[in-house]
């Protein structure tokens, strides 16, 4: 196969590892520098350019979009999809995956698992939304952030009031959401690749700290997940409708709760934690799945 991988930084060891599995083997693998590439919107003949040439064939593509450039690198992949190459994820699931409140909204519609969230436009709102979450302490998050930042513990009713207001009255949006105090800081991720959890570990924040993101110093061992959680995962995954995901849950006293599903999770934390070959599965992904015009939206939506 020839497989283009869309990303930015391909020193990334997620990226290094996608791309020795791939020739591993025995296929081909481009990086190609999301944000540089440009495209032509022709009809019937969506075409890409890179380094000032046209893009040639490609069997497959690799979404590796970053949070920060989601609008671009997704308009990139559409036109990928409409020239017909296999997409690992498509377009429409990484626009989804996004947006928490979307992706909240689209995990309830199918009956999974959620902590209590609330969403409201309007300030003078507060006190409502804060009881409908249970109260405090609740949890306030951006509906774009990321690695853990933009996700605020409000301990007290008044904290709370004021984190809402303060981010509110700079008319940004957010969820507020009903705090997992029996999570103990930890979480976990299920990767999930094609409907199946390939691997699981469990994730700990550092001392002091509720969030478990390993870019906020937590750490990762390898854990087993109950029944329950495999199917919650395999669920959510099928509701934003991504091939490979890493689906975010925590442990609460009714079961598990997901807290969001990420489109391009990181090989090295799993990987590590593991010891599975996290890569040569997702590219193995690839090799059952990447035909001639199997991509479903074909750039739509
Ligand atoms: P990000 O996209 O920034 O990673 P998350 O929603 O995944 O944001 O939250 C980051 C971390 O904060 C989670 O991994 C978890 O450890 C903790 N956390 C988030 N929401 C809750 C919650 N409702 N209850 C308890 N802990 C939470
Ligand atoms: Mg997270």
């Amino acid at each position: 196969m020839k497989i283009a991988m869309l990303a930015r930084n391909f020193k990334l060891y997620s990226h290094q590892r996608l791309k020795e599995a791939a020739e591993q083997r025995g296929h081909e693998l481009d990086m190609i520098n999301t944000t540089r590439c440009y495209m032509n919107i022709a009809s019937r003949r969506p075409e890409i350019f890179y380094n000032g040439e046209k893009l040639g064939h490609y069997d497959a593509v690799i979404p590796r979009i970053g949070a920060s450039v989601t609008f671009y690198g997704t308009a990139v992949l559409r036109q990928f999809e409409m020239q017909g190459v296999y997409p690992l994820n498509e377009s429409v699931g990484i626009g989804r995956s996004r947006d928490k409140l979307r992706s909240m909204q689209l995990l309830a519609r199918d009956g999974v698992g959620l902590p209590v969230t609330t969403f409201a436009h309007d300030p003078k709102q507060t006190e409502e939304v804060l009881e409908v979450a249970g109260g405090a302490p609740v949890v306030v998050k951006l509906l774009e952030g990321t690695q853990g930042i933009g996700v605020v513990l409000a301990d007290t009713a008044r904290s709370a009031k004021s984190v809402i207001e303060a981010f509110r009255g700079a008319n940004i949006n957010i969820l507020v959401q009903e705090f997992i105090k029996e999570a103990g800081g930890t979480d976990i991720r299920a990767f999930v690749v094609g409907g199946k959890v390939i691997a699981a570990m469990m994730r700990k924040g550092a001392e002091g700290e509720f969030r478990s993101n390993l870019h906020r110093g937590g750490s990762a061992a390898v854990v087993k997940l109950s029944p329950e959680e495999r199917s919650t995962a395999i669920r959510a995954a099928r509701s934003m409708g991504l091939n490979v995901c890493g689906v975010d849950m925590l442990r609460s006293n009714h079961g598990p709760v997901v807290m969001e599903v990420n489109s391009s999770p990181g090989l090295e934390g799993i990987e590590k934690a593991t010891g599975i070959d996290v890569a040569g599965k997702i590219i193995e992904f690839l090799e059952r799945n990447a035909k001639v015009g199997a991509t479903r939206t074909k750039g739509k939506g």
